[in-house]
């Protein structure tokens, strides 16, 4: 059975920490989230039965300033990966160097089995749950895997019938309307497309000669897919929890993305076009392209995989995509990986954005947010990019290098309290 997504980034820091003689004390307190909170949400289903679902909401850190993660609905969320995933948040935060700590939560629950009155009752009964422990100066709620911009209005709602006034800090991912920052829908698969770029200028590629192939094709991957294409990279097959598509010529995109707007929940089951083929999952991981991006769910990439998959490049737009057995496999084959705390920190970035806007009622355009993510992102790729020459170690290392001197610098600085 593969490691938890918890194990695997406590293991990730205690490789870190010994790489750089990190203070024990430091590494004790940051091996453990802050605060986890179990809810039980009763929700009256539409054939009158109540279902109890089973949420969470885990703090991994505030040292560095409030809380900050997504809300993930699905049938597979446990505490352990909630935690995992909270812990990821906090040198996600750090390693962009925004003022914040790190948190995730999620609830049990399959989404595409419920109807939207269900989905909204859990929703907002889950929001009161845990108020308690949220707020916009404490810990700001965002989307993640099935979760989106309405989901984020609804706890937005929620959260300002209770204070009596319109609260636009408590969540990000807002729609626009209510309060959301242009460019934060884009914003994660932007950031993924940005590293990628990165990294093929780095090694001297030519967009317009690389091929590339994306396992999920929901916020994160479909957007990525959409901005890499723009950029000339040839998209050859995609897939999502139904199975994927595949052209050696480069697929259709335009009419890819037109046929998720009315297929059944948004999935690409059912495409149909000349030249493209159907693929599992698992055949995709095994293409022979120059970038692969995991962009659905974690530990996607194992031991069992890893020594077959051909990709050069490995831009991580899931968390957690790639176990620790398959990071060596990959590593020992030549392969860079970019790691998710830095390839999807664009969605956490124009976060922030919004969250700055909201607390200052005064929004920005499309064209401000889209040269601040790049900047912010362009100055984190470097800065890894340089230590890791510097050290002699991959990304993965690098990044959690940086990051953890920011945190550790602020635990330090902080004191234990009392
Ligand atoms: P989403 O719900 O919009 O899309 C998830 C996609 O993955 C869908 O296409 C789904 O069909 C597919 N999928 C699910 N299970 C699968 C499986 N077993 N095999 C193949 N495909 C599968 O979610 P998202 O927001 O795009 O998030 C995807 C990943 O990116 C997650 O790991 C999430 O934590 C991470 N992420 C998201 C954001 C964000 O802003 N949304 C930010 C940072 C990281």
């Amino acid at each position: 059975m593969s490691k938890s997504l918890f194990e695997t980034a406590i293991e990730t820091l205690d490789r870190v920490a010994k790489m750089m003689n990190l203070e024990p004390n430091i590494l004790a307190v940051l091996k453990e989230p802050e605060r986890e909170l179990k809810v039980a949400i009763p929700v009256m289903m539409d054939d009158g039965h109540i279902e109890v679902f089973t949420g969470y909401r885990v703090q991994h850190s505030s040292v560095r300033g409030p809380c900050k993660g997504g809300i993930r609905y699905h049938p597979d969320v446990t505490l352990d990966e909630v935690k995992g995933l909270a812990t990821l948040m906090t040198f996600k935060c750090a390693v962009v160097n925004l003022p914040y700590g790190g948190a995730k939560g999620g609830i049990k629950c399959d989404p595409f089995k419920m109807s939207k009155r269900e989905l909204e009752n859990m929703t907002r009964r889950y929001t009161v749950m845990i108020m308690p422990i949220i707020g916009g100066r404490r810990d700001i709620p965002a989307p993640d895997v099935n979760t989106n911009p309405e989901t984020m209005g609804w706890i937005m709602d929620t959260v300002s019938m209770f204070e009596g006034r319109t609260v636009l800090e408590i969540v990000t991912g807002k729609p626009p309307d209510l309060g959301g920052s242009c460019g934060r829908f884009e914003a994660t698969g932007r950031g993924v497309m940005l590293s990628t770029i990165q990294t093929l200028k780095k090694k001297r590629c030519d967009p317009e000669k690389t091929t590339v192939a994306i396992q999920g094709f929901g916020n994160v991957g479909s957007i990525a897919a959409k901005l890499l294409a723009e950029k000339g990279c040839k998209i050859i097959a995609v897939s999502d929890v139904t199975g994927g598509l595949y052209n050696p010529k480069g697929l259709d995109l335009d009419s890819i993305l037109k046929y998720i707007e009315t297929s059944e929940n948004h999935l690409l089951k059912g495409y149909q076009k000349k030249d493209t083929e159907t693929i599992t999952n698992e055949e995709l991981f095994l293409l022979n392209v120059d970038v692969l991006i995991p962009a659905a769910l974690e530990n996607q990439i194992t031991g069992k995989n890893a020594s077959k998959v051909k990709a050069k490049f490995i831009v991580e737009g899931a968390n957690g995509p790639t176990t620790t057995e398959a990071d060596s496999i990959l590593e020992e084959k030549g392969a860079i990986i970019v790691p998710d705390i830095l390839a999807n920190s664009g969605g956490v970035v124009v976060s922030y954005f919004e969250w700055v806007q909201g607390l200052q009622c005064f929004f920005w355009d499309v064209k401000q947010v889209n040269s601040n993510l790049e900047k912010i992102m362009t100055n984190a790729f470097d800065s890894i990019w340089a230590l890791s020459e510097k050290e002699k170690t991959n990304l993965r290392n690098a990044a959690f290098m940086i990051a953890l001197k920011r945190v550790g610098n602020a635990l330090r600085e902080r004191g234990i309290f009392p």
